[in-house]
């Protein structure tokens, strides 16, 4: 198909930077193949003229977002109505088999038992993912993980946003070879935009992906800095573990656990996050979640290349699952699948 040439500044500038609605994914700094385009201050940069070639505006998850297209080209069809949380094969629940990996993980540690088992059986050779800043506590950032130490490092949410796809071109320019990619719905959007159009050298570098649920994300000045800095006092380099559930839950390197309202950091969700429809990464091979359970993770798996690699996993002993009884998590599920969709601000074109 001929590709609408249509600039950076009429298309995504205008469109979807300029309106705030960049997401910062850095989809379009990485497609931009005269390199034209570079990250900064969380979104692109134009560093050169552009070359008017188009792509950028046929990758970015934030411009012309059509999921109904995107499911005819990962499931071949599209979502039917009652398929609230996507389209699956199967939904579980699991958990990993490791203590290395449970002390760190956020949830049941599926995600990373999920690319240990992987890279150990040779499938893939590194994930694009998403550690914590080395500089700024708390502060995700994104990271090629090659080992699988690299890969416990990136274990636990950081609940600022990640341009994990920035990994993504690290691996691909350093040629490791088979790469998983981790992110959230937007992040997943991106890649899927990605593997449709396709930019070859990123499609057919990624082996599987890994959706994570999301309400949104939060603003590292916001959040961290404003809020428990600023306001409540809390040294972000004291705190081991964030995670959300009803509450904001601080796990402190002391030991101590501090529980925040969630209504007082609601201010801080990056605004982006309001034109985002899709709660559970429908688009993901294997979808992971905390939801309300603890020390579990609820697993949706999508499609056949994640039951493959969700199977080996499991067959290796590296997680457990059962299914999924708990009628209150499935609703839960649907609830926020609702919300997300009825929150939606129409995708610019
Ligand atoms: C911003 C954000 C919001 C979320 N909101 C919800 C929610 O509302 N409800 C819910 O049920 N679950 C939510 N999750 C998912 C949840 O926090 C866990 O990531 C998920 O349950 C997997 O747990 P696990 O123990 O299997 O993962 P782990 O084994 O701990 O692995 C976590 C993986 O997440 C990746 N990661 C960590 N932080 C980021 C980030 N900022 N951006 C991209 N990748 C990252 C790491 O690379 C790692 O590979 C959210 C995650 C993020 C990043």
């Amino acid at each position: 198909m001929a590709i609408e040439k249509v600039s950076f500044e009429e298309t995504l500038k205008r469109g979807v930077v300029e309106r705030g609605l960049c997401v910062g994914c850095a989809a379009c700094v990485i497609s931009c193949p005269f390199n034209c385009l570079e990250y900064a201050d969380h979104g692109p940069k134009i560093i050169s003229e552009c070359k008017v070639c188009g792509i950028c505006a046929r990758i970015c998850p934030r411009f012309n977002l059509s999921l109904p297209s995107l499911e005819r080209i990962v499931f071949g069809r599209e979502r039917r109505n009652e398929e609230e949380f996507g389209i699956y094969k199967r939904i579980l629940v699991a958990q990993t088999t490791s203590d290395e990996v449970r002390a760190v993980c956020q949830d049941g540690g599926v995600v990373t038992s999920l690319l240990i088992s992987a890279f150990e059986e040779g499938i893939i050779s590194g994930a694009a993912a998403s550690h914590e800043s080395v500089k700024e506590p708390l502060r995700a950032a994104p990271k090629l993980a090659l080992s699988r130490s690299e890969l416990l490092e990136c274990s636990g949410t950081r609940y600022t946003y990640s341009p994990n796809l920035l990994a993504l071109k690290e691996g691909v320019q350093k040629k490791i070879g088979k790469i998983a990619f981790i992110g959230t719905p937007c992040q997943i959007h991106a890649l899927r935009k990605i593997q449709a159009f396709p930019l070859k050298k990123y499609a057919d570098a990624v082996s599987f992906s890994v959706g994570l649920f999301c309400s949104e994300s939060f603003t590292y000045d916001g959040l961290v800095m404003g809020f428990l800095h600023g306001k409540m006092g809390i040294r972000p380099e004291d705190v081991a573990r964030v995670n959300i559930k009803g509450k904001m839950l601080l796990k402190m390197k002391s030991g101590e656990v501090i529980a925040l309202p969630i209504k007082e950091i609601r201010e801080y969700a990056c605004s982006f996050c309001s034109a985002c429809p899709d709660f559970s990464a429908e688009l993901a091979d294997i979808s992971v979640g905390g939801l309300g359970l603890e020390g579990w993770s609820l697993t949706v798996i999508r499609t056949d290349v994640g039951d493959e690699i969700f199977r080996r996993a499991e067959s290796k002993g590296a997680i457990k699952a059962k299914p999924l009884e708990d009628k209150r998590i499935l609703d839960l599920l649907i609830r926020m699948s609702r919300r997300k969709r009825e929150n939606l601000i129409k995708s610019p074109s």
